[in-house]
């Protein structure tokens, strides 16, 4: 089969002829239809410090896909070959304190597909059962291929806040950034207030029902002004960037609540007196998906037709021009870019 392989420890990936992989007894072979590419890809094929630190080549990339289950192991009971399907790209041990609190997503033992094994970049990918997740027949394999960066955006946008009626500041337009602007205004949320640097993902954020979509410097008035000078009652924060990162901790109301998925480069300084103790605020710290809390609230909100994520996909590419789909990513213009990949 094809597979986009980090191949040595070095920049770029190879598309390499490779054995299909073999299944365990609790695994199912997929066959891939589409994969999402993801700035995660991109620290791998450039070979940054973060990826030199974590990977191990040879490897196969890719960690968000659909397709068809078309073999399942002898312990597998409830997917079938056939079955239309994405997965929690998250393989978690199960048996650590934090799963057994409903606390997977923070497993210690977590290895994620992609980075700690091989991934889905291929024709087919081997899945524990445990992590498979079936797809409504109305879920095209396009938006399967993306509920894991969907996911980060129901996650960061849901967990712990009741939205109706909110105030949301949503710093950072990239696609998670412009999927949670979707979220926040299905979740009901009264006025979204979405920043970023970028002409073309600000208008995407507009599409996807952000208030106002602003330049970094625009925020804090777009915030007065929708907020009576109070603050938002939430923040998204999706860029990482450490002057969103203040300017989050800044424009959240007295007593409101900050979920930071964005993740900094590198150690950043943050005066926790002022901006976070003295303010009574909350920070929550964002790691990919709750199992399975989030899966059940983004196939909900698939199925009732609230939020559309179609937008979002800006760019599509056949696997072989794995290069271009990077430059899209990297260019910085692009929304979602998937890999249309049989
Ligand atoms: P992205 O890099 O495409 O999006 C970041 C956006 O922030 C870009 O559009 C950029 O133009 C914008 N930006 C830059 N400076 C800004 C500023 N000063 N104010 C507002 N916006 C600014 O990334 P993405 O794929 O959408 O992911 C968003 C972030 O979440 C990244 O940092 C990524 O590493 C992180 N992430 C975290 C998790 C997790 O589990 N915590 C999972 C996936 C991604
Ligand atoms: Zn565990």
């Amino acid at each position: 089969m094809r597979a986009l392989v980090k191949a040595t420890a070095g920049p770029g990936f190879e598309l390499r002829d490779v054995q299909r992989p073999t299944i365990r007894d609790d695994e199912v072979l997929i066959k891939v239809r589409r994969a999402g590419v993801c700035g995660t890809d991109v620290h791998i094929y450039e070979w940054d410090a973060w990826a030199q630190g974590r990977c191990k080549p040879p490897f196969t990339v890719g960690h968000e896909f659909a397709g068809d289950v078309v073999e399942v192991g002898r312990l597998v009971t409830d997917v079938k070959i056939g079955d239309r399907v994405t997965a929690e790209g998250h393989i978690v041990c199960g048996r650590c304190h934090l799963c057994r609190t409903g606390n997977a997503h923070v497993c210690p033992n977590t290895r994620i597909i992609g980075v700690d094994r091989d991934g889905c970049f291929a024709d087919y990918i081997a899945m524990p059962a445990m992590n498979v997740w079936h797809l409504d027949d109305a879920v095209s394999y396009e938006i399967g291929g993306i509920h894991d960066p969907m996911g980060n955006a129901f996650h960061t946008a849901l967990v712990g806040t009741e939205l109706p009626g909110k105030t949301v500041l949503v710093t950072g337009c990239g696609p998670i950034g412009i999927f949670a602007v979707g979220i926040c205004r299905a979740a009901g949320a009264s006025h979204i207030v979405a920043s970023d640097v970028n002409a073309t993902r600000l208008a995407l954020a507009k599409q996807m029902g952000a208030n106002d979509a602003v330049r970094p410097g625009e925020a804090a008035g777009a915030v007065k002004r929708a907020t009576q000078g109070l603050g938002v009652d939430v923040v998204l924060e999706m860029s990482g960037v450490p002057s969103a990162i203040h300017q989050a901790l800044s424009l959240v109301r007295v007593g409101g609540r900050v979920q930071m998925l964005g993740i900094p480069a590198k150690p950043m300084e943050v005066d926790f007196a002022t901006e976070v103790i003295f303010k009574g605020i909350t920070v929550y710290g964002v790691v990919g998906r709750r199992m399975y809390d989030t899966w059940i609230q983004m196939t909900q909100f698939l199925r009732s037709g609230q939020f559309d994520p179609t937008p979002v996909i800006t760019h599509r590419f056949p696997l072989e021009r794995y290069d271009d789909a990077i430059a899209a990513i990297k260019s910085g213009a692009a929304g979602k870019v998937v890999f249309e990949v049989q």
